[in-house]
């Protein structure tokens, strides 16, 4: 048997499950991307804030491209299992607050009308990084971009995510409903603001006058998101029906550790997150810097050279010495001084709490996945942090040796000659590149460092095409673990 509303009352008492009335939760907010990430995150805060009584705050989820999730929870009734994995076993809870969930491809009409309905108040998104369909050097929307010109060319049938949030709020607009408001979730930086700059160029390519309003009167909030997520493997499809005693097609695996600050900008009203956790403040960037730069620039780092290196995943690569050493003087000495840390925060319990995380053998996190789309990740957790040292007079060898990782990998040839499945909006782009020069890293350096919407102007500075060329040097020399080894060792 399969979980779903009426197998509920079959699931084990150590299964935390929906205290709440389920069919009388009332959407809200509909989210952009129901991948795994969302499902570990906002959707538990919001099941949590529908356990609170505040009805008002279900969410119906839409996939923009495959119907993967939705075909997986429909005959669930949307309901799906979050395991909490730490050393300590898994942790089970159903959740419910996906109530509704969409295919974009399939009904875009559907997806428009759940967006303009008045009662929805905020739409989410996870799309990833690549799906704001942006220059990620610039922040600034990319017009050339197939999705995008397949937006101007028949707005009321949009294909990106940009081109949903125009459409809706356009079609919002016409009928006299006040705009929802705009929470992405994905790691850009400056998040709110990249959205908003996106959505508002988009916009005015179809009209000045609608770009004026989303520019105006559309609030995009900013957010700093964590929660280490995992994709879901069948292995761990097995462990959580054993646990439920009931199929669940779709489970998804996270740390117990959860954080998310939000910036306080709903002018349609919000749930009252902060019963469930919320941190919302007045400015998000100096816990965004903090996070994208310490976790997501050491996740970064250690994906590339840990995958060259051999290891499946994060765990297995910080159970080396020599790169659990590496991540923690990448972060002591190159990114903490580029930090403005919030108020009240102790850095350096961050730091360790970060590496612990990164430890915790339960989450079998892939490097490969987190090496997945780098283009549109690098700019934000590594380059920006090289810019600032740069701009402060010091040294970058740490944050060198992490690009260098990130070129070796894109060449799509690891250590032993085997091909790497590179997963990029830049891949073909990237590899011919890289053929082109060859693994002589003095031609192999900056003919990646040309690709400007990964270093824009960084890649023709000598402060930083330089060290980048050595560590790619020692790199291609001595491979990556002997390289780490050499650099971090000791
Ligand atoms: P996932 O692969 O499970 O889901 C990705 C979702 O994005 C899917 O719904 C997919 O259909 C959609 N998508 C992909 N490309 C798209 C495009 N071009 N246009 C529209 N939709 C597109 O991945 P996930 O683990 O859910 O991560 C998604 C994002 O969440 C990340 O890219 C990141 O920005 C953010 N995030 C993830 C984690 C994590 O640990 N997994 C942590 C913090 C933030």
């Amino acid at each position: 048997p399969r979980l779903s509303l009426s197998t509920l009352a079959d699931l084990p008492a150590a299964v935390a499950r929906p205290a709440y009335d389920i069919a009388a939760a009332e959407v809200g907010v509909v989210h952009l991307g129901v991948g795994a990430f969302h499902r570990a995150h906002q959707a538990a805060y919001l099941d949590a804030i529908l356990g609170r009584g505040h009805k008002g705050w279900a969410i119906c989820g839409a996939s923009l491209r495959s119907p993967d999730t939705s075909d997986a929870l429909d005959p669930q009734d949307g309901l799906y299992t979050l395991a909490e994995r730490s050393g300590a076993g898994d942790n089970l809870r159903v959740i419910g607050s996906l109530r509704r969930l969409l295919v974009a491809p399939r009904d875009p009409e559907a997806l428009l009308a759940a967006m303009c309905d008045p009662r929805v108040r905020i739409v989410t998104l996870t799309v990833t990084e690549k799906g704001y369909c942006h220059d990620p050097a610039s922040g600034t929307l990319d017009e050339a971009h197939p999705d995008i010109r397949a937006d101007l060319a028949s707005p009321q049938r949009p294909v990106s995510a940009p081109g949903y949030l125009v459409e809706a709020l356009a079609r919002r607009r016409a009928a006299g409903v006040a705009p929802f408001t705009v929470l992405t979730c994905d790691n850009l930086p400056a998040n709110g603001k990249t959205v908003a700059r996106v959505t508002a160029r988009l916009a005015a390519l179809r009209d000045d006058d609608l770009g004026r309003f989303v520019a105006g009167e559309v609030a995009f909030p900013s957010t700093m998101v964590d929660r280490i997520v995992p994709a879901t493997t069948d292995d761990d499809r097995a462990l959580v029906a054993a646990g439920l005693g009931l199929q669940d097609a779709w489970p998804v695996m996270a740390e117990p550790f959860m954080q998310w600050v939000v910036e306080d900008l709903f002018p349609l009203g919000r749930p009252p997150l902060e019963e469930v956790g919320v941190e919302l403040v007045s400015d998000v960037e100096p816990f965004e810097h903090m996070k994208l730069r310490l976790l997501n620039g050491a996740h970064s780092t250690l994906a590339y050279l840990g995958y060259l290196a051999g290891h499946a995943t994060i765990a297995d690569t910080m159970a080396v010495p020599a790169f659990a050493r590496l991540v923690a003087r990448l972060q002591d000495e190159e990114v903490t001084p580029t930090l403005h840390l919030p108020a009240g925060v102790d850095v350096a319990a961050y730091k360790r709490a970060l590496r612990e995380r990164f430890a915790n053998p339960a989450l079998r996190h892939r490097t490969w996945q987190i090496a997945m789309d780098g283009s549109q990740k690098l700019p934000q957790r590594l380059v920006a942090t090289a810019r600032d040292r740069l701009a402060a007079g010091a040294p970058i060898p740490l944050l060198a040796l992490g690009v260098a990782g990130w070129m070796r990998y894109v060449t799509g040839r690891d250590e032993q000659g085997n091909a790497i499945d590179v997963r990029d909006p830049l891949a073909a782009r990237l590899k011919a590149l890289a053929d082109e020069a060859g693994p002589d890293a003095t031609r192999l350096a900056p003919a990646l460092l040309s690709v400007r919407e990964v270093f824009a102007d960084l890649g023709a500075d000598p402060r930083f095409a330089g060290p980048v060329r050595d560590a790619l040097a020692r790199l291609m020399a001595r491979g990556a673990a002997a390289t780490v080894e050499e650099i971090a060792g000791g």
